[in-house]
């Protein structure tokens, strides 16, 4: 009825004011003023092999290099991007880096195995009126570079179950991307959606990894995330590894990969690049394992 109605657009325009009313018009200006000072910049951290102590991969973590604040981090303006629609802006800034850092890796690189930076991408870059199809064709035109890419999604978007999503990450594999699922096990944790999308690694939570030395129920949680990404043909990615000790017990649990403090913070560009060039010539550090058992 027209009543029904009425109250149910009442009840839709209420949300939207609601929602438009915690975006912060200020904070707004000050980040389309910041896209268009080139302020939004990218710190990059190595993803490390466990088993050689190579880098195998960067992830891509945005920062908003702020004249009198310094380095801002994501958590103060990636939600108001993503209510003020800036995250698409902001998003294809840091796919731009990301890729002109990738070639000046790989152009430093001795082995000739290609190297991978990984962006993240919130849900919000997904939908929308054209979804990701606006950064799909970004990335075409920078000439494929999505070899040279791989993809941080979260849990979240997978939920939605949307046919388009589904479609676009088909489409971004098949452009050659990678995809990873970041944050695996803070979310719902649907185990259908790892047999339904191609996902080529599981970022394993760092609140999972805190207290993997002195927390059974912990270490036996990570323990059975990485038996069953193994059987699936998932790679593992441990995040926030600080310590020696959480790399043994990662290492021996067979964990491919970890990322964190112990190896190197996010670091800026130029920063980055001699991390990885020194790290060209010698292997980062790994725990060696003895006698283990199954
Ligand atoms: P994330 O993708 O899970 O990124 C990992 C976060 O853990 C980063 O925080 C990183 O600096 C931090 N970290 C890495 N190693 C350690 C460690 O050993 N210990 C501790 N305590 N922390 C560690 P950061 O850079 O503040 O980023 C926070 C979140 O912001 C990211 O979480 C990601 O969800 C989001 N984000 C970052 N860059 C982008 C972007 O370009 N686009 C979008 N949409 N989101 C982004
Ligand atoms: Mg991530
Ligand atoms: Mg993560
Ligand atoms: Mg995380």
């Amino acid at each position: 009825t027209a009543k029904r109605t009425g109250r149910n657009q009442f009840v839709f325009f209420g949300n939207d004011a609601q929602r438009v009313s915690v975006l912060d018009g200020g904070m707004v200006h000050d980040l389309r003023l910041a896209l268009e000072l080139d302020q939004i910049d990218v710190h990059y951290q190595p993803i490390v092999d466990l088993a050689t102590g190579r880098v195998h991969k960067a992830e891509a973590l945005v920062r908003w290099k702020h004249p009198q604040k310094g380095y801002v981090p994501p958590v103060e303006f990636i939600p108001i991007a993503e209510e003020s629609g800036l995250i698409h802006a902001i998003g294809n800034r840091v796919l731009q880096k990301a890729v002109q850092t990738t070639r000046e890796w790989n152009g430093v690189c001795v082995d000739g195995v290609l190297r991978r930076i990984s962006v993240n991408r919130s849900p919000r870059e997904f939908y929308g009126y054209d979804g990701a199809d606006d950064w799909i064709s970004h990335m075409n035109t920078q000439g494929g570079c999505a070899n040279m890419l791989s993809l941080e999604i979260t849990e979240g978007l997978l939920l939605s179950d949307h046919p388009k999503v589904l479609a676009q990450l088909k489409q971004l594999r098949a452009m050659g991307m990678t995809v990873a699922l970041d944050d695996f096990g803070t979310g719902y944790s649907s185990l259908s959606y790892l047999k339904k999308f191609d996902i080529d690694y599981i970022k394993i939570d760092r609140s999972f990894v805190l207290d993997i030395v002195d927390d059974p129920a912990d270490r036996a949680i990570v323990e059975s995330i990485i038996a069953m990404s193994r059987k699936l043909g998932i790679k593992l990615i441990a995040e926030g590894v600080e310590t020696q000790a959480q790399a043994a017990l990662l290492a021996a649990a067979h964990c491919d990969f970890a990322q964190g403090y112990l190896y190197a913070r996010p670091m800026p560009q130029q920063e980055f690049l001699a991390f990885v060039r020194a790290a060209e010539n010698t292997p980062l550090s790994v725990p060696v394992l003895f006698n283990h058992v199954n």
